[in-house]
């Protein structure tokens, strides 16, 4: 959730996808996606190309123009950079370790937690001056407890679910008819997948799980677990992972594949669905010709305020109303302690009447909208649409002739609703699509150009990407992360 605020000479940059052709030079974390800063007026920067998965410099700090000649020093450099981060042991390897560490008795069972690896006995030696755990057979199946959740800041943070949030899930997919579940940045889902299996009641489930974090390979089988990056699709094992990846989407016998990514919420929306997107066209290949205009079954879990950028990305989507909330995350926590309301929802292209909200938890029925919201989130005869998008009960203005939210009031002289406190007669927030302030997204002389993703500068959902580039001076890096997420849900809650 860290959405920062580019300063305001900037507009932000853009992503330019590869479109065939060209083909990106690659970092650590796969090919490079090609940025472009988008100037006043719509100006073009010069291009340039950086990492896909890491937004700060300090994890990833490949950079190269465009246009660029790179000395062959520099691409040895590169190579060994690659091999630097590579995991030191291969899939297969891990999984003749995990065989040999399950059938170790209880006492010879140790994790690091300063490495975070399990040892095997061999090991114990090496690692005896690190702080090591025993670890029982019921650990060896929760990974995402035994392992420290990622908390790098920026890039790579992971909230885990809570168990009311992955129950939610697991329950909705099965009562859905799934029985593969495509875990994209979901471990926690995948691990709840297979303990829900040994539980004999219920029809076996089969998971896969795709997510940079290779600690996870120590855990699973070749065929449940790919290191992959979800931002360019790439595949670190290559064809390998690939053909997993392809087997699990087929569907024999009457299974059902679906999609459930949790990506970091600092992810840019465009390189995202454009990864989805590619998933769905090779599950669509593999379709029998009846369904081939079909998409997948996805659901792409994200905060609220992305729904305009995911919908204009799948315009089959559906924002639904439930809120996912984190363990570790006290902002996005159900309950007394945290914040009430999570901002997090689910977007899918399954039929919302299907995704049935539980009436405990305060969600009912909307007949008309046909879909579950939250009780809160009445109808409105006018809009003829159960309005809400951050849960409150939002009120109909009759003069904006549409549902605001409740702390707005509506503003004679900028013509539209805002909080009482806004800048008046400054306008709405400018152009979507390229931050200006003289016209809105929808007169906005770049709209049709070449341009696939843009960024606005302004806080609600652009920029993100803008710290670590060096084109870009951003007030981010004055802020900490922390500091940035208190003040963006500060706004959110008004
Ligand atoms: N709520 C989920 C975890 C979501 S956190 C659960 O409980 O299972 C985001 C996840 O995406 C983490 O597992 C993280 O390792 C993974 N991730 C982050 N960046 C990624 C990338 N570029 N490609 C693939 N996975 C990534
Ligand atoms: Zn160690
Ligand atoms: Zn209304
Ligand atoms: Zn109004
Ligand atoms: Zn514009």
């Amino acid at each position: 959730m860290d959405v920062t605020e580019a300063n305001d000479d900037s507009f932000g940059i853009e992503v330019i996808l590869p479109q065939g052709g060209k083909t990106a030079p690659c970092c650590p974390h796969g090919p490079t996606l090609l940025f472009e800063k988008v100037c006043k007026g719509g100006e073009k920067g010069r291009r340039f190309y950086a990492c896909s998965a890491c937004r700060e410099r300090k994890d990833c700090n490949f950079f190269q123009w465009e246009d660029e000649k790179v000395s062959e020093a520099r691409l040895l450099a590169r190579e060994a950079e690659k091999q630097s981060k590579r995991p030191l042991v291969t899939q297969q390897e891990y999984c003749s370790r995990f065989r040999k560490f399950s059938a170790l008795p209880l006492d010879e069972k140790k994790f690091c937690q300063d490495c975070q690896i399990l040892l095997l006995p061999g090991l114990h030696e090496a690692h005896s001056s690190h702080r090591s755990i025993a670890v029982s057979t019921a650990q060896l199946t929760r990974p995402s407890v035994l392992l420290r959740p990622l908390d790098n800041k920026k890039s790579n943070a992971q909230y885990l679910f809570t168990e009311r949030s992955s129950h939610f899930l697991l329950d909705s997919l099965a009562a859905l008819g799934f029985t593969k579940v495509l875990c994209v940045g979901t471990p926690r889902l995948q691990e709840l997948i297979k303990l829900r299996n040994l539980d004999q009641k219920h029809e076996p489930m089969k998971s896969l799980l795709l997510d940079i974090d290779f600690r996870y390979a120590q855990f699973y089988s070749q065929d449940e677990f790919c290191h992959y990056n979800m931002f360019n699709h790439h595949f670190f094992d290559g064809e390998a992972s690939s053909a997993v990846l392809q087997a699990f989407l087929r569907e024999a016998d009457g299974q059902k594949v679906v999609m459930v990514a949790d990506p970091p919420f600092g992810g840019l929306v465009k390189p995202l669905a454009n990864t989805f997107s590619l998933i769905s066209q090779r599950w669509r290949k593999l379709q029998t010709s009846d369904s081939s205009n079909t998409e997948m079954p996805m659901m792409w879990i994200f905060p609220y305020f992305f729904e305009p950028r995911i919908l204009e990305c799948f315009p089959s989507f559906t924002m639904l109303d439930y809120q996912v909330d984190y363990d570790n995350h006290s902002l996005y926590k159900h309950g007394k302690t945290g914040r009430k309301q999570s901002p997090v929802r689910l977007f899918t292209n399954i039929s919302p009447k299907d995704v049935v909200l539980p009436k405990d938890e305060g969600y009912r029925f909307c007949s008309i909208c046909q879909r579950f919201v939250l009780v809160l989130n009445k109808h409105c005869a006018k809009c003829n649409v159960c309005p809400s998008k951050d849960g409150r009960e939002w009120k109909h203005c009759s003069a904006c002739g549409k549902c605001v939210k409740p702390s707005w009031k509506h503003c004679q002289a900028c013509g539209r609703c805002a909080l009482p406190a806004h800048p008046c007669g400054q306008g709405e927030d400018g152009c979507f699509n390229c931050g200006s302030q003289e016209h809105k997204r929808k007169a906005c002389p770049l709209k049709d150009s070449h341009r696939i993703s843009s960024h606005r500068s302004k806080a609600k959902s652009g920029g993100k990407n803008v710290s670590r580039h060096p084109l870009v001076k951003s007030k981010a890096k004055r802020k900490s992360g922390g500091a940035r997420r208190a003040k963006k849900m500060a706004a959110l809650s008004k």
